[in-house]
């Protein structure tokens, strides 16, 4: 089984997160962008040249948790995916992941989306 997959497997979901401490700066990051909603930094295991998550300041756990009252904030983070994706140069294009839970591969429990490119990805994903 593969590392990533492990670790989903037994990630649980509720509580702090490691992305709830890098909001709080509790641990160092470097933040690619930043607003009053939502933070956007590179991941830390890159899945491609350019892997970079986006992240709602709003502890949501995981896309299926999401609220009817979240459609705002949902919307903004594509937008933001697609602005940092531009101005870190994905010209060719980009992919947007979202894990939820464990058959999604999910291993924090603090909703993000992945923006991966830099490279040719292939479909359809593992
Ligand atoms: P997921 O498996 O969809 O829950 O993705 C979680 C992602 O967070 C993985 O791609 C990890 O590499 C990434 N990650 C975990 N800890 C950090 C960290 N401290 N900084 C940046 N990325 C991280």
């Amino acid at each position: 089984m593969a590392d990533e997959v492990a670790k989903a497997q037994t990630a649980s979901a509720g509580g702090d997160t490691i992305f709830g401490k890098i909001l709080r700066k509790e641990i160092p990051c470097n933040y690619i962008y930043e607003d009053d909603k939502c933070v956007a930094f590179h991941d830390i295991n890159p899945q491609a040249p350019t892997h970079f998550l986006v992240i709602p300041r709003k502890p949501i756990a995981q896309l299926s948790l999401a609220e009817e009252s979240d459609e705002q904030l949902l919307g903004h983070l594509m937008i933001v995916a697609r602005k940092v994706a531009k101005d870190v140069g994905l010209s060719q294009g980009f992919r947007l992941v979202i894990n939820d839970g464990a058959d999604g591969c999910q291993s924090v429990y603090h909703l993000h989306l992945h923006v991966l490119g830099g490279r040719q990805l292939g479909w359809p994903p593992g």
